[in-house]
Order: C-alpha cells, then sequence, then structure tokens
C-alpha cells in the first residue's frame, strides 16, 4: 500500500473500526475521527496503546484539522441504518453534504486519496435487477430513506467533481449489505434484530410479508475489497456485496437455524420505501479489484452470533432498549 498514513472518517463505527483493525495490520498508522452519534468507542478502545493509532472526536461537518500527514482518507462518517438515518434525518443529510465536502477539503490540501463510502441506497427501490453500476437508480427524494439515499447521491456527485476538478485521486465504493462482529444491537436493522430476538427467545419481527431480498456480506469480506479498491486506480464507483440473494424470510429462518432458537415469526408492517429487491452485480468488482466474497451466510453468522451472545451478556438491556419491532 503506497498510502500509508490513514484518515477513517467514522472509525468508531461498524465498518470504519475494522477498516483501522485491517489497515493497522498491514503497518499502516491510522488516525480515527469520529463524533460518536451511531459510532461507539468500544469498537476501538483495544487500538489505544498502539503507537500507530490515534483517535480525534471530530464532527466532520465543521473544518477538520489533523495535526499529522495524511496520505488516503476513508470517508465512512455516516448514520447508516434506516432507523438511525431517520433518527437523525439532518445530520445525515449534514455529513453526506457537508462532511463530504470538508473530507475532500482536506484531501485536495493534503495530496491525499479520497474513497468515499457510498451505498447500495443510491439505487433506491431499484427497477434492474441485480444492480449494476451503470444503473441510476430509483429514488424517492422526499421519503423517509432519502434523507441517506439523497446524501450518497449527492457525496458522489461531489467526489467526482473534486477528481474532475482538482484531480483529486478518488475512489467510490457503493456497499451493499453488510454484517458481522461491531454492529450496534440495537440499530435496528434486520440482522441485529433477528440474532437479539433468536438468543433471547423473541419472535423475529419479520416487516411485510418477508418477499423483500437483500443480500448479505460479511464485513471481513468487505474491508479487504475496500483495501484493494484504495489500493487501485479504478475512480468510478464499484460495487461491493455478496451477490447471494435471500428473501428476509428466509433470513429469518436461517438466523433461527444457525442459533438454534425456539422463537417463531411474527409479521409487522413493510416500512415506506422499503426497497423490494437488492442485489449487487459484482462483475466489475471481480475484473478490476478481483475481489469477491469468501464467507457464505452460514460461516458468517456463525462467527457473527458470538459476538451478540457475548454482548448481550456484558450489556443486556441496554444494547437491546430500542430494538425496533
Ligand atoms: N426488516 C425486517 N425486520 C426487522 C428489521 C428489518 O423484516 O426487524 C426488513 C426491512 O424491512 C428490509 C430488510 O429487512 O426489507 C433489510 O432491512 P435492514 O434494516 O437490515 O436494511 P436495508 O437493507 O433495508 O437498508
Amino acid at each position: 500500500m503506497s498510502a500509508s498514513n490513514i484518515l477513517i472518517t467514522g472509525g468508531a463505527g461498524f465498518i470504519g473500526s475494522h477498516l483501522a483493525d485491517l489497515f493497522l495490520s498491514r503497518d499502516c498508522k491510522v488516525v480515527v475521527m469520529d463524533n460518536l452519534l451511531t459510532g461507539d468507542i468500544r469498537n476501538i478502545e483495544h487500538l489505544f496503546g498502539n503507537p500507530r493509532f490515534q483517535f480525534i472526536k471530530h464532527d466532520v461537518t465543521e473544518f477538520i484539522h489533523v495535526p499529522c500527514k495524511v496520505d488516503a482518507i476513508l470517508h465512512f462518517a455516516s448514520p447508516a441504518s434506516p432507523i438511525d438515518y431517520q433518527e437523525f434525518p439532518i445530520q445525515t443529510l449534514k455529513v453526506g453534504s457537508l462532511g463530504t465536502h470538508k473530507a475532500l477539503g482536506l484531501a485536495k490540501a493534503c495530496g491525499a486519496k479520497f474513497l468515499l463510502a457510498s451505498t447500495s441506497e443510491v439505487y433506491g427501490d431499484p427497477l434492474v435487477h441485480p444492480q449494476p453500476e451503470s444503473y441510476w437508480g430509483n429514488v424517492n427524494p422526499i421519503g423517509v430513506r432519502g434523507v441517506y439515499d439523497e446524501a450518497k447521491r449527492f457525496a458522489e456527485a461531489m467526489t467526482l467533481a473534486y477528481h474532475r476538478s482538482h484531480g483529486v485521486d478518488t475512489r467510490i465504493v457503493r456497499i451493499f449489505n453488510t454484517y458481522g462482529p461491531r454492529m450496534r444491537l440495537n440499530d435496528g436493522r434486520a440482522l441485529p434484530n433477528f440474532i437479539c430476538q433468536a438468543l433471547t427467545e423473541q419472535p423475529l419481527t419479520v416487516f411485510g410479508d418477508g418477499s423483500q431480498t437483500r443480500s448479505f456480506c460479511h464485513v471481513s469480506d468487505l474491508i479487504e475489497g475496500i483495501y484493494r479498491l484504495l489500493d487501485s486506480d479504478f475512480t468510478e464507483p464499484v460495487n461491493l456485496g455478496n451477490p447471494v440473494e435471500i428473501s428476509i424470510n428466509e433470513f429469518a429462518r436461517e438466523v433461527i437455524r444457525a442459533t438454534g432458537s425456539s422463537s417463531d415469526i411474527q409479521f409487522k408492517d413493510l416500512p415506506e420505501d422499503d426497497p423490494k429487491v437488492r442485489q449487487p452485480d459484482i462483475s466489475l468488482a471481480k475484473k478490476v479489484l478481483n475481489w469477491s466474497p469468501k464467507l457464505s451466510l452460514k460461516e458468517g453468522l456463525s462467527s457473527t452470533i458470538p459476538y451478540f451472545e457475548k454482548t448481550l451478556r456484558e450489556r443486556g438491556g441496554e444494547a437491546v432498549a430500542s430494538t425496533a419491532g
């Protein structure tokens, strides 16, 4: 890796903290910047004491100053679960717009590479299936998900504008549903809800009739793809995700099997603008990064469930207090 001083915004979050681990394990210096709105200091506390690691508590929508050399900025700051970005709609819009602008400004000033964490949500409720990067999406700009979707679409536009106008060396990753240790147990997403419900023998809350689909990627696969993307010279957006598609009903049954739970399934109303299908076309990532995910859902779940068991034991009610249902 030519870039050895890495700044990760949102680095105390689920994916950001795994990236901090990965870059440190590959001999880089890492600065994590996070305002801890949805991030959690416990995700990075094992790194305190590492001389190549530094944490700065800061809201990236304000001017960013980093007191050291920066070779690459990974911009991961943002609420990212539907429950979170509906609870913090204005912060979500601000971090995607103002925060991306500030982070790009820093990249330009330092001559650093810039990698934007974008999302499959740029495709909205897709009318093309699976979704290739060439699809422009089907987004409701004023719906409840619009705050996230439009912020990320703006962030992509801003990133490419800095690339074209200022010559900043940019990358854009479109991240599909990802799971693994350090997800917040109460972030409201299907996987943490289902695992917590299964482990506590409560019914699994399937929204709608459960026929909507998603494709779940383990975080260890995702971060390897992000590392390769940063190391490549590819400036167009790249999808990263696991292309194995599963209905939410089947996913709930898979979680019940994997946890050995006796929970059953309870159907609830489908949230507004909930995408009916989602599956990444990863041909581009295979071609330009020689990347594809390695872990099956079964393997990924068995490495994730122990984290949830441990966290439930340690944090109990606090961890699941606001689990959506
Ligand atoms: N979902 C569900 N039960 C839950 C939480 C989510 O059935 O307790 C559904 C949700 O409506 C969506 C899918 O699971 O269709 C994935 O939702 P998630 O919040 O994980 O993220 P999304 O992929 O929608 O961004």
